[in-house]
């Protein structure tokens, strides 16, 4: 009835409004620098620290830390997450640069929106970067998702290839959540599979989830693939892991994400135990 149509109107001039709002936030916090890196160690099967996810955080002046899942899917839709991947990734080269004396073999990995991916733009900006801090390029991981590969695979392969030439590495991430094939596998220079935490969160309970991340492990090292677990946060699933020789773990048993100048003294005091 009218009622409803003018409520409706109502309801999207409010979303309109919304989405307005953010937008301008959003551009002022990318002006004000209030985006912020945080960084997840990944450990190995010993809990010893090998590397580290970048993982983007909104220190917002009134409404404290916002956690990406709230920003990231509108920052793709208004355009902006070429500047904020970009932005991440430089302060990831500077981490690089900050944390190599202290762990020369450490790498960090950091996530490229598949939308912003496949630009030639961002090739470009990653070349600088490599100029800009010489530090060895296969300290460097990009994580894409297999979406981005599902969706347009020529591409993707190409870009891909130019990444590895470049010498950075490239993981899979959220490895079997997507509609994928997995011949696209064999074919592709990749380095490292992320198994998802929908599949780690009911390990040991759940034994069909126990046989599909065996499974992946199993796959990924014949591939000769490095393969990392996500959201480990409990002893069980890291036993599970371990008995599996699965590579590497990351999650709240281990850390939780922690503002970047953390994470020499989280290096230090593992050398020093
Ligand atoms: P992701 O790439 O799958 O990152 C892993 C997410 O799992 C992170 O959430 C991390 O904090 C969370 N996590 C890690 N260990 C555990 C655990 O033990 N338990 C649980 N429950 N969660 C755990 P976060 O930081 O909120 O990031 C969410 C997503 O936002 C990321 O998922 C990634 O897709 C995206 N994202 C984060 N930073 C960036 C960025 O700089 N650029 C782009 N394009 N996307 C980003
Ligand atoms: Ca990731
Ligand atoms: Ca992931
Ligand atoms: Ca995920």
């Amino acid at each position: 009835g009218g009622n409803a149509h003018l409520m409706f109107n109502a309801h999207m001039a409010a979303e309109a409004h919304d989405n307005l709002y953010l937008e301008s936030e959003i551009r002022h916090g990318l002006e004000q620098s209030q985006f912020t890196l945080y960084l997840q160690p990944k450990v190995n099967m010993d809990g010893m620290t090998k590397g580290f996810e970048s993982l983007v955080r909104w220190d917002h002046p009134e409404r404290g830390i916002i956690s990406p899942a709230e920003f990231i899917p509108a920052m793709e839709s208004m355009g902006f997450i070429s500047q904020l991947d970009n932005w991440i990734l430089e302060a990831s080269f500077r981490q690089l640069k900050v944390l190599e004396p202290h762990h020369p073999e450490i790498v960090i990995s950091v996530n490229i929106s598949s939308t912003h991916f496949t630009k030639h733009s961002f090739l470009v900006f990653l070349n600088e970067c490599l100029q800009k801090y010489p530090i060895n390029p296969n300290r460097l991981e990009l994580e894409i998702t297999e979406t981005l590969l599902m969706e347009n695979m020529n591409e993707g392969r190409e870009v891909i290839n130019t990444i590895k030439q470049m010498g950075v590495r490239i993981a899979i991430d959220d490895f079997g959540t997507g509609y994928s094939s997995l011949s696209y596998l064999k074919n592709l220079p990749v380095d490292t599979l992320k198994i998802d935490r929908v599949f780690i969160k009911d390990i040991p309970d759940s034994e069909s989830d126990k046989q599909i991340s065996s499974v992946i492990i199993f796959l990924a090292k014949q591939l000769n693939f490095t393969v990392v677990a996500e959201g480990v946060e409990t002893l069980a699933q890291l036993n599970f892991l371990k008995d599996n020789h699965c590579d590497q773990a990351q999650g709240f048993y281990f850390s939780k994400p922690i503002a970047s100048h953390k994470a020499i003294i989280m290096l230090e005091s593992e050398r020093i135990n």
